[in-house]
């Protein structure tokens, strides 16, 4: 976009509304909407983000913005009756900076621009003269206390420190030390114990600070000071943090942020002014109530600084009812009107209540499914709209097992929250040592600075990760998530010695073999052992928690949320189970049928040695033999599974994975037969195996000899299990049940492999079926690209189609998973190659659009085609957004995740119907 001279880029808050976010910011879009509704927000107005946008573009301010800023500020100054900076009756404003989306890496506010050597003297004068101290008890002589001396030169002081450290980058640590030494040369930890003498000294100390670290004086001039203060917010926008910030969170880089000028008003006028934040509900919990802290005598930051102890905001009922009263009816009036919870920001200025932010606010996932019901309850939003307002992450967080809440162990430590989970363990500072305890069968907690490639076995053994360096994308992080390990990464007041096996804390010295406990969710840290809990929320799952009966609010939120998804969403949802056990728990969760049975396990265990057999086998006559002795083992695991899924569709894969991976290791091989040479024993069983599985060996496993190809290559593998299916699937109809097997064949490229298999197979199922009345269907999987681009012929061979997106991921990229994810993802994610591995949430642009190509193409050939996916993404919440997008019947993934996609299904169903209000 180019600038030109008639862009408007000036908003008055009067003349926006919470709807333009994208041009005023959000908090620029909701102070619009807090004046036009009335509420005391102390007069301002918004610079554009496209202003922001322009000033990226060309370093340079555009044409016009001067003059509207200019034009806005005199409108301002006549409206407060003061001009900016004025020596006698000076107008201050704060400058804030105010994105699209809230980003904790932008800038920080500068308050109080205007005030000067001269303008502090008036600000003074005029604030002793508006209205007398009050509870300091003292006459209201501005002059004989001083009170209001000291409020003008400590807001003067605050002046410098913010302008000098986020407009000039003087280190904010200078300031703090000269106010530190301030008040111990006063002999006081209290700010409130600096009077007007000291907070000029300061002023003087600051700005000696200021000139050594920029070379200059202090701007004097306030017209110079706001302009500067907004080029560094446009520039803010490009801080090294803010880019981090963004690209972890996905925010795109050019949206810019906008400036909020606001009129100040002072919290810091004494022991009748304050300032504090709020929440209209408990962001913790979702109870109703009032959440806030308060603070008397105290300016802006100073609240979440936590310079001094905030009190509880009730206690403000107490210190000024009216304005406590006047808020808590602004808080109702706020809920009421963004029919959500929110969170505010104000400042009591001399008994004057003022609204300085609102935003709908954040939550935990507990309190966002409490919240939603609650609304639903208070008839301020339907029962989309709730859906719409929790997800499947938060669902999934709230499945994790936790620590017991009532445990007494305070944390040591609190780092990030990288994967949630909780976990106990002993200590162990390397990865050698994880795998050798865990091996003993102990429960080990991997502590390392930070992780890299080499300690993958360390955490593959241990049950929890802890670093004391790295943030939400470290290697640790990231690789954590994708085991679904628990980690907390960033604890950065753990000092780890790896050499000496041993870390501090506090004091505190944890030696390897010490217990820790780990919250992946919260971030912290315990000594010791801390009792586990499954959540509520699992036990309403499965069935011990009757949501009718129980007094908790979450679990009843939960389920009257997860009633609704299902009746709304299309999709179904299935799970990949390979037992029984694992079928039941499934279904308890609310599986709709397996949408993967894999068959490997059916072939290790007491069936090693028939595999053997069958590998060995020499003759004809000897592979049969092994066959046959496979066939009731696997139908007997059918019948089981049939009988648990009582007559829902269950996808039953063919083997899959290469041979030799039920054979012994290689070098495990050599060394049993040497030592067994050695010993003259008979060598002969062990030096065939070891010749097969020489004669297997392949450089690339994962792209050899496995899937529809040993069907091919075997004789009599593939029709051996189609036949145990067959079978079990009339066993379980014959003694009264239903059983609907489907047939899948995995890693078809062309439809001649996939021909060639289902003829085979057709006979024999007709042959075991005979009239008993039971149904086969057989499809394949859709997992290599070849198979994605010629589905049209595929389809003509196929009754179903499941999307393997696990392999379709690996082929498509050319990633071996196994390998990738711990070796270098962290560097793509870093770089911001993918926001998130392609193997945790579907890659729309190229992996998913192999399957948009052969949904459409599959669906053409054979109208009514059953469409599906079995890749572990069939359990992750934008990937389901993305199935139901391109028209598949069903997702399945494993059984814990099975509410979540449920849940995402329903939101992704009313998303796509258009009922989004927000
Ligand atoms: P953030 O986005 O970090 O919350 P804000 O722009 O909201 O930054 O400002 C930081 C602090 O300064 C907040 O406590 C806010 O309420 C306070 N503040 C901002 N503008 C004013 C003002 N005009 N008068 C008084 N306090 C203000
Ligand atoms: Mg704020
Ligand atoms: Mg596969």
């Amino acid at each position: 976009m180019t600038a030109h001279e008639t862009d408007k880029y000036v908003y008055d808050f009067a003349e926006g509304n919470k709807d333009l976010k994208d041009l005023l910011g959000g908090k620029g879009a909701n102070l619009a909407e807090m004046t036009n509704l009335g509420l005391p927000v102390p007069p301002g107005f918004t610079i554009t983000t496209g202003a922001c946008q322009a000033y990226l573009a060309t370093g340079r301010e555009p044409d016009g913005l001067a003059g509207q800023i200019e034009a806005h500020l005199q409108a301002l100054e006549r409206e407060m009756g003061r001009r900016l900076g004025d020596p006698d009756d000076p107008l201050l404003v704060s400058v804030r900076s105010g994105a699209r989306f809230s980003m904790p890496g932008m800038m920080e506010t500068v308050l109080n621009v205007g005030l000067n050597d001269r303008s502090v003297v008036g600000l003074a004068r005029q604030a002793g003269g508006s209205a007398g101290p009050t509870a300091s008890g003292g006459s209201a002589d501005p002059t004989a206390s001083g009170g209001n001396d000291r409020f003008a030169w400590d807001s003067y002081r605050r002046l410098i420190q913010m302008f000098g450290k986020t407009v000039c980058e003087v280190p904010g640590e200078e300031f703090e030390h000269a106010l530190d030494e301030a008040k111990r040369a006063k002999g006081t930890h209290d700010d409130l114990d600096l009077d007007a003498d000291d907070l000029r000294g300061l002023v003087e100390t600051y700005k000696k600070i200021f000139a050594e670290h920029t070379g200059r004086e202090f701007p004097q001039e306030p017209r110079e000071q706001l302009d500067l203060a907004i080029r560094a917010v446009f520039e803010s926008w490009n801080a090294e943090r803010a880019i981090l910030y963004r690209r972890q969170e996905r925010i795109p880089a050019d949206l810019g942020t906008a400036v909020n000028v606001v009129a100040m008003v002072f919290g810091n006028l004494g022991p009748d002014s304050g300032t504090g934040v709020a929440f209209t509900r408990d962001p913790g919990s979702g109870a109703q109530g009032i959440y806030g802290d308060y603070l008397a005598n105290a300016q802006g930051e100073d609240v979440v600084a936590g310079i001094r102890n905030t009190v509880p905001l009730q206690e403000l009922e107490r210190l000024d009812k009216t304005s406590y009263d006047q808020l808590l009816d602004i808080m109702a009036r706020l809920e009421g009107h963004y029919q959500d919870l929110c969170d505010i920001e104000f400042t009591i200025e001399r008994g004057k209540l003022w609204m300085l932010q609102t935003r709908v606010g954040k939550r935990t996932a507990a309190a966002a499914f409490v919240i939603a019901g609650q609304l639903v309850d208070e008839g301020l939003i339907d029962l989309d709209e709730a859906l719409h307002r929790v997800n499947g992450a938060q669902l999934a967080q709230l499945m994790f097992p936790r620590f017991q809440l009532d445990h007494d162990v305070p944390p040591v430590a609190r780092g990030i929250g990288a994967s949630p989970g909780a976990a106990s363990g002993a200590v162990v500072f390397t990865s050698a040592r994880a795998v050798e305890l865990a091996a003993e069968g102990k429960a080990v907690i991997l502590v390392r600075r930070e992780t890299n490639p080499d300690d993958l076995n360390g955490m593959i053994a241990a049950q929890g990760i802890l670093t004391s360096r790295g943030g939400k994308t470290s290697h640790a992080a990231v690789v954590a998530r994708g085991m679904g390990k628990t980690c907390v990464s960033g604890a950065d007041e753990i000092e780890v010695n790896v050499p000496a096996k041993r870390f501090t804390v506090g004091g505190r010295t944890v030696s390897e073999g010490d217990v820790v406990s780990i919250d992946g969710t919260t971030g912290k840290v315990y000594l010791g052992e801390v009792p586990v809990v499954p959540s509520e929320v699992v036990q309403y799952f499965e069935g011990s928690l009757d949501p009718a009966h129980v007094d908790n609010a979450l679990v009843r939120a939960v389920h009257r949320i997860m009633t609704h998804a299902d009746a709304r969403r299309r999709l179904a949802v299935r799970t990949n189970a390979d037992t029984g056990a694992d079928a039941a728990r499934a279904r308890r969760f609310g599986a709709e049928g397996i949408g993967l049975c894999r068959t490997e396990h059916m072939f290790l265990g007491d069936r090693r040695e028939l595999v053997e057999r069958l590998i060995l086998a020499a003759t004809d006559t000897d592979r049969t033999d092994a066959l046959a002795a496979l066939l009731p083992l696997q139908r007997q695991d059918f019948v089981e599974i049939f009988r648990e899924m009582a007559g829902l569709p269950v996808t039953v894969r063919l083997i899959d994975p290469p041979l030799h991976e039920f054979l012994p290791p290689l070098e495990q091989l050599a060394v049993n037969v040497a030592v067994a040479q050695e010993r003259g024993e008979d060598v002969a069983k062990e030096e065939a195996l070891l010749a097969a599985v020489r004669r297997m060996h392949e450089e690339n496993p994962m792209l050899g000899l496995r899937g529809v190809r040993l069907g091919l290559v075997i004789p009599g593998l593939f029709a051996m299990q189609v036949r145990a299916i067959a079978e079990a699937a009339v066993a379980v109809t014959r003694d009264g049940g239903a059983a609907c097997p489907e047939i899948m064949v995995p890693l078809v490229g062309a439809v001649q492999e996939l021909e060639t298999v289902r003829a085979e197979a057709e006979k024999i199922i007709a042959e075991v079926v005979g009239d008993s009345g039971v149904e086969v269907l057989i499809g394949t999987m859709i997992e290599v690209p070849r198979a994605a681009l010629t589905a049209g012929q595929i389809a003509e061979a196929a009754q179903f189609f499941s999307f393997g997106t696990n392999d379709l991921t690996q082929m498509g990229w050319g990633f071996s998973r196994d390998d990738v994810e711990g070796a270098f993802f962290w560097r793509y994610l870093e770089l911001g190659i993918f926001g998130i591995s392609p193997f945790e949430s579907i890659d729309r642009d190229g992996v998913g659009r192999l399957i948009r190509i052969a949904a459409e193409e599959g669906r053409a050939a054979r109208p009514g085609l059953k469409l599906g996916v079995c890749g572990e993404h069939g359990g992750d919440p934008d990937s389901v957004h993305f199935f139901h997008e391109v028209g598949l019947d069903y997702v399945s993934c494993s059984p814990f995740r099975v509410p979540v996609a449920r849940l995402e299904a329903g939101r992704a169903a009313i998303e796509t119907t258009g009922s989004d209000s927000r």
